[in-house]
C-alpha cells in the first residue's frame, strides 16, 4: 500500500478503530505512522496471519504494507454492525457505599466535575475537616436552572424543581457558598427556583422578591412537592453521610443568616417546609432565637453579619423579617 495514498491510510485507521485496535495518541490522522504500523501488528498477531506476513518485518511494514492485509482490515471492519449514536455521556447513577441509604433521584457527579475543573487549570479544592463540617445552608438559587447538570457549579449539592438531586462536589470539598465561616462548617444545598423572602402576605411578598432588571414581570414561585420530598431526602442523607464518616451535622442554616446581601435567601416558604422539617424531624439546630453570624471579611476588611431567622418563617422566633440585630449572641461553633 501506498502511504502517501492517505484516503487509504484514513479508511485502514478507521477499520483497526471499529475493530478495537485503538489509536491513543494520534488517532484517525491519515498519517501511516508507528502507531498504526503497530496497531496492525497486533491484528496479525490476534489472527494468526504471523506466517503469512513473516518476511515483512522491522522497517518494511512502514514503506509497504501488503494490499492484501490492508484490504482483509478494511473488509473485516465493514463487517462489524454500525454502533448506535450515543446520547450525550452521563455519568452513571453512584451508590457511594451499600451500606448508606441513597435518596431516589439522586445523581453523583463529583469525578466528572473534579475532571472538568482540573481540565480547566484549576487547583483541586480544599478539604474541610470532618470535625468542622457541622452543618446544612440551604440557598435559593434565585433563577432556574433545570434539571441539566452543570458541573462548573461551586456548591456541593443543587435540587431541581422536578426533584433532581446533583452530587457535585464532596460533602468535605470547600466550596464558597457562603462567603465566609460557613464555606468551612457547612455543606451547601442550591435550591432551584426563585421564591420571596415573605410569601404569606401579598404585600410583602412584592417586597422580598428578588428579580433581575432583565425581568420586571417576574413572579416569585410556589413550592413544588417533588423538590421539597427531595431536599428533605437530602438533608437526611448528609446527616448520615457525615455520620457515617464519624461527623456530626447539628446546624441547619439559610442564607440569611450569614449575609445581609441575602436576606430572602432561602425565603420563607423553603425554610418552612424544609429548615423546619430539620429542627422537628431530625433534631438540627437554627442556632436558636436571634441567632446569625458576624463576621470581618479579609478582602473587604470590614465587618458584615446576616440576620436571624425571623419570624415570618419560624413562629417561634421573635425578630421580624427586617430586623437588624445588636450583637451576635453565639458564635457558629
Ligand atoms: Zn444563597
Amino acid at each position: 500500500m501506498n502511504r502517501r495514498d492517505r484516503k487509504k491510510v484514513f479508511k485502514l485507521q478507521e477499520a483497526l478503530e471499529k475493530l478495537g485496535y485503538t489509536l491513543d495518541r494520534w488517532g484517525v490522522d491519515g498519517w501511516l505512522g508507528d502507531e498504526t504500523i503497530n496497531e496492525v501488528k497486533e491484528y496479525v498477531r490476534d489472527n494468526d496471519l504471523k506466517e503469512k506476513y513473516r518476511a515483512l518485518g522491522g522497517r518494511e511494514w512502514k514503506n509497504y504494507l501488503p494490499d492484501e492485509l490492508v484490504d482483509e482490515i478494511i473488509a473485516r471492519a465493514e463487517q462489524v454492525p454500525e454502533e448506535e449514536e450515543e446520547p450525550e455521556p452521563e455519568p452513571a447513577i453512584v451508590v457511594p457505599e451499600p451500606e448508606i441509604w441513597v435518596p431516589p433521584n439522586f445523581h453523583d457527579y463529583r469525578e466528572a466535575a473534579a475532571k472538568k475543573r482540573k481540565k480547566k487549570g484549576r487547583r483541586k479544592r480544599k478539604t474541610n475537616a470532618l470535625a468542622d463540617v457541622t452543618g446544612i445552608t440551604l440557598h435559593q438559587t434565585a433563577c432556574l436552572l433545570g434539571n441539566r447538570a452543570r458541573l462548573g457549579f461551586g456548591v456541593q449539592f443543587t435540587v431541581s424543581r422536578s426533584g433532581r438531586i446533583h452530587y457535585y462536589w464532596d460533602v468535605q470539598d470547600r466550596c464558597y457558598h457562603a462567603q465566609n465561616v460557613f464555606n468551612r462548617h457547612d455543606v451547601g444545598i442550591e435550591i432551584d427556583g426563585y421564591y420571596a423572602g415573605i410569601h404569606s402576605d401579598p404585600v410583602q411578598r412584592k417586597k422580598t422578591f428578588w428579580k433581575p432588571k432583565s425581568r420586571p414581570n417576574r413572579k416569585p414561585l410556589e413550592l413544588s412537592d417533588e423538590q421539597v420530598e427531595s431536599v428533605r431526602n437530602l438533608i437526611r442523607y448528609i446527616v448520615e453521610e457525615i455520620a457515617r464518616r464519624g461527623g456530626e451535622i447539628i446546624w441547619i442554616h439559610h442564607h440569611r443568616h450569614t449575609a445581609p446581601s441575602r436576606i430572602s435567601d432561602c425565603g420563607e416558604l423553603l425554610w418552612k417546609a424544609c429548615g423546619l422539617w430539620a429542627q422537628e424531624e431530625l433534631g438540627l439546630s437554627d442556632g436558636g432565637n436571634g441567632f446569625y453570624v458576624k463576621y470581618r471579611s479579609k478582602s473587604k476588611r470590614k465587618y458584615t453579619q446576616g440576620r436571624p431567622t425571623p419570624i415570618e418563617w419560624d413562629p417561634k422566633r421573635q425578630y421580624k423579617y427586617r430586623y437588624r440585630p445588636p450583637e451576635p449572641t453565639k458564635p457558629v461553633r
